[in-house]
């Protein structure tokens, strides 16, 4: 799962959402907060077949072997063999770059470099420089190895620009020469699907580059910074972000308009503000309340950054079950589990591994036995695609690139995606996110109904999961999708699953501790395989291929050959 906050993804073309950052919000004194060890959740028998294969496959690809699974590590490399093998074993065929396993996916890498960062204000002649670290963190740049901008600057409130639903940041305002200061999020008076479109930094990005900003500084709130420390951030600085590559060696989806970025602290933000007639607090009262304006900064701020910058090589695995009616041979139904995680290196001693244990390897596992169980029945009319993602964790863009260049010949009707399935405490049910943008929701229905599954509501509809995992690049491309959480419903009085999911989300989500030693309910694991392969055989079986539903957001905005 993708949860870069605006400060570690900055300038990060992919979806980042300050505004949806996937933490549960109970009380701080909740005993999911501080507990070193989940709560009671007893080791559970795993006593199917199923269970059994999938357990060994979370075993082998979150083995310290794996290295993490970093994109572009030797670690991720053994994991896609690993892969490759276990599709030849089930008895699928490559499908991947001439006629192998593997689609190769370019990547560009940047790291930016504290040597050398700054960001200062100057105002009626006297400059204020900001301490790299404690108050500002410099943004990678994709498209020059030293950055440097100093302008007028002009603040844009959340950069959001929605006419449709009567709301436009920029109104009066000109950019052109300019950098933008800004807000992440979007008003609360947007519906979830809309506030997750216009968090994105993507859109906000594109926003102030079509309207002529030279460099951009986003100004963390107070509510960004209790859901995402400050001092998170400042750890997250070294790691390496990375884009898709093109043919000419740059990076895609970066800005090459703007010469330099950075974010503020929230303790920070008066800096900017100063001499403006708005302090920070009443600006981040604005924004919580919807009212947000932008206005003139007084003084001009100076940006500067170094960053090292690489081409990655990377591959997607993928493999196929043939389908049976030849009418249809060409409409591709197309699973997803993300292979990469964060890698290792890090941690106190620098040595830490980050296994991803349910981040993703449990979904490339329930994915690998869905497969499994398709070979076994009768083939669905249209083809079936499985495909072990890159480079979700860096922005989506193994999916990116899957979407926009398959690797077989035809066109991808629908996406069925696994990520980070919180199975830790025995369920239920299952949370559809996404489904009521297409007519899959039916064929849900229709499969859980057959399986005896439950089908619950998603609990934190404001944490907008459906634009965070790699179901959204195929949104984006126009391709109805879907997307199955853990459940919420327990089957035992004793293990509560929200506290197991917010104990998760807090402690390990992330962190080296998403490992083997987590209590994995491989049960509802084979479970969530069989609801998975059901769903895609009902889609290839269908007599229409899934479609947006009639005024869908998403269909509006991508349905018609995906965005511009
Ligand atoms: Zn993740």
């Amino acid at each position: 799962m993708t949860v870069r906050p605006i400060t570690a993804l900055l300038l990060s073309a992919a979806l980042a959402c300050t505004a949806c950052q996937r933490t549960a919000s109970p009380p701080a004194d909740d005993a999911a907060t501080a507990s070193p060890a989940p709560p009671t959740t007893p080791r559970p028998a795993n006593d199917t077949p199923a269970g059994q294969r999938i357990e060994a496959d979370v075993a082998a690809l979150a083995d310290d072997a794996m290295q993490g699974r970093g994109t572009g590590t030797p670690g991720y490399e053994r994991a896609a063999l690993y892969v490759a093998d276990r599709y030849a074993d089930i008895g699928l065929q490559p499908a991947g770059d001439d006629g192998g396993w593997l689609q190769s996916v370019p990547l560009l890498q940047a790291t930016v470099l504290a040597e050398g960062a700054r960001l200062e204000i100057e105002r009626d002649g006297r400059v204020t420089a900001l301490a790299l670290g404690e108050q500002f963190l410099p943004g990678v740049d994709f498209n020059r190895g030293e950055s440097a901008v100093e302008a007028p600057a002009v603040f844009v409130g959340q950069a959001v620009h929605a006419p449709g639903l009567g709301h436009d940041d920029f109104a009066g305002l000109d950019l052109r020469g300019k950098v933008a200061v800004m807000f992440g999020g979007a008003p609360g008076t947007f519906d979830d699907t809309r506030r997750a479109f216009h968090s994105s930094q993507r859109e906000k990005l594109r926003n102030v580059v079509e309207r002529g900003a030279v460099g951009a500084v986003f100004v963390n709130t107070v509510d960004d910074e209790a859901r995402y420390p400050w001092s998170r951030a400042v750890e997250a600085m070294g790691r390496p972000a990375m884009r898709l590559r093109d043919r000419d060696g740059r990076g895609i989806g970066t800005w090459p308009q703007l010469q330099a970025t950075a974010v503020v602290s929230a303790a920070t933000a008066d800096a900017l503000f100063e001499g403006s007639g708005h302090t920070a607090a009443q600006l981040f009262d604005a924004a919580r309340e919807g009212r947000l304006r932008g206005f003139d900064l007084r003084g001009s701020v100076r940006l500067a950054s170094r960053s090292r910058i690489a081409p990655v090589e990377s591959s997607n695995v993928v493999g196929r079950i043939a389908g049976s009616d030849p009418a249809v041979a060409g409409e591709y139904v197309v699973y997803t589990a993300h292979l990469d995680h964060l890698g290792s290196g890090g941690g106190e001693d620098g040595e830490a591994v980050y296994s991803g244990a349910l981040d993703n390897a449990l979904g490339v596992a329930i994915m690998l036995e869905a497969a499994r169980e398709l070979t076994q029945g009768p083939a669905p009319r249209r083809p079936l695609l499985f495909v072990a993602l890159t480079a979700e964790e860096q922005g989506l863009l193994g999916a990116e690139w899957f979407a926009r260049h398959p690797s077989v010949d035809g066109r991808l009707v629908a996406n069925i995606n696994l990520d980070m399935p919180m199975l830790t405490a025995p369920t239920t049910d299952v949370v559809p996110v996404g489904v009521a943008h297409s007519t899959l929701d039916a064929v849900l229905e229709q499969a859980a109904a057959e399986i005896g599954v439950a089908l619950s509501p998603d609990p934190f509809p404001e944490e907008v999961v459906f634009v965070r995992s790699d179901q959204y690049a195929f949104v984006r491309a126009g391709i109805p999708a879907i997307y199955l959480m853990g459940g919420v419903v327990g089957a035992n009085p004793d293990q509560d699953p929200m506290l197991a999911m917010t104990w998760f989300l807090r402690n390990c989500y992330h962190q080296p501790c998403d490992n083997l030693e987590l209590p994995i309910q491989y049960g509802d694991a084979a479970r969530m395989a069989r609801l998975n392969a059901r769903i895609g055989q009902l889609v290839g079986d269908a007599a229409q291929r899934p479609a947006w539903k009639p005024g869908d957001f998403f269909g509006g905005k991508f349905g018609s050959g995906g965005e511009r």
